[in-house]
């Protein structure tokens, strides 16, 4: 029996062994795949920019978010939970970032009167950690920016804790660099991550992104409800404004209608629009 148990043994270990090779192989042959196709798609202009409108209490179009969508040839449509991080590990984080500003900055700067007739108060766009701590990133954003003619208020910028781990310090003195050129930032999916809370009052902030996963099904979790609440109080006390994330249910909605939130961004409002289609809603409203 213990010779049989210790085939056993052996034979399974071989097979997840050779499983877990293969999917190795398959995950890095995806990698440089993408990689690959990444190239493409900058040279080729295959990036296309979504944008999610953020909604208020009352329901009504406050600001939108943008996120990017890729749609390659040989690969199909790739989600940026794929290839942000590829893009992020190879570098090309730096160009795609780029693109996606000066795309933002063109739609707004084309469109003032959603902001001056308050159907909008900013677009926000996502800005990843190695772009962020790129050695010429404030003097890369101020250049591009300047291409167009707005207020920059009317543009902010989302980032992760994980910038500001690395170093709060250096995180802090280049947030401060934009601020004083009227650029804001908001700190991005809060709680998801290696969260301290010292980082709502030691970042110079404007907002914070309620994490997805304390609103899902917030209507049901007392503990969510708990944590989100705290998240709401401290925000208060530090005048940052909240922003909800991921609201996808009436129920999620109900909960909210008595808090003292800025925002709300959800399936249950938006998804992600084409560009056309987010300037076709924007304009149809009165
Ligand atoms: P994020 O910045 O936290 O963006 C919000 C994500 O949640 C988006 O996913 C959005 O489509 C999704 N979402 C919005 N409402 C709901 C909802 O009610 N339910 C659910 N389940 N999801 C909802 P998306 O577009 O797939 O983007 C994923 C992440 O990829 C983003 O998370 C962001 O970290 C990154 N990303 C997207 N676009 C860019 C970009 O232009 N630059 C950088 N650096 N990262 C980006
Ligand atoms: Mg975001
Ligand atoms: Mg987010
Ligand atoms: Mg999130």
């Amino acid at each position: 029996h213990a010779d049989i148990a210790m085939y056993k043994i052996k034979h399974t270990s071989r097979n997840d062994y050779l499983f877990y090779r293969h999917e190795l192989q398959v995950m890095s042959t995806f990698r440089s795949e993408v990689e690959q196709r990444l190239h493409v798609a900058l040279r080729e202009e295959a990036f296309e920019l979504y944008f999610q409108p953020m909604v208020n209490v009352a329901g009504g179009i406050v600001a939108a978010e943008g996120l990017l969508r890729w749609h390659d040839e040989k690969l199909g449509w790739v989600g940026p939970q794929e290839f942000i991080p590829v893009a992020e590990e190879c570098g090309l984080i730096v160009e795609i970032g780029q693109w996606v500003l000066r795309q933002t900055s063109l739609l707004i700067s084309q469109h003032l009167d959603w902001f001056t007739e308050g159907k909008l108060r900013y677009i926000s766009i996502n800005i990843s950690p190695r772009q962020f701590s790129q050695p010429h990133f404030v003097a890369q954003v101020l250049e591009i920016i300047e291409e167009f003619t707005f207020p920059h208020s009317y543009l902010r910028l989302e980032i992760t804790e994980g910038v500001a781990m690395e170093n709060i310090n250096s995180a802090i003195y280049i947030m401060n660099a934009l601020i004083v050129h009227e650029l804001f930032f908001m700190l991005d999916d809060f709680g998801s991550g290696y969260s301290s809370l010292s980082y709502l009052h030691q970042l110079p902030l404007k907002s914070v992104k309620i994490d997805r996963s304390f609103v899902s099904k917030i209507d049901q979790n007392t503990d969510n409800q708990v944590i989100v609440e705290a998240i709401i109080y401290i925000s208060q006390h530090f005048s940052l404004e909240c922003v909800v994330e991921g609201l996808e249910t009436s129920e999620e909605y109900t909960y909210f209608h008595e808090k003292d939130v800025a925002a709300i961004q959800g399936f249950h409002f938006f998804k992600p629009l084409p560009r056309g289609a987010f300037v076709t809603l924007l304009s149809s409203l009165g």
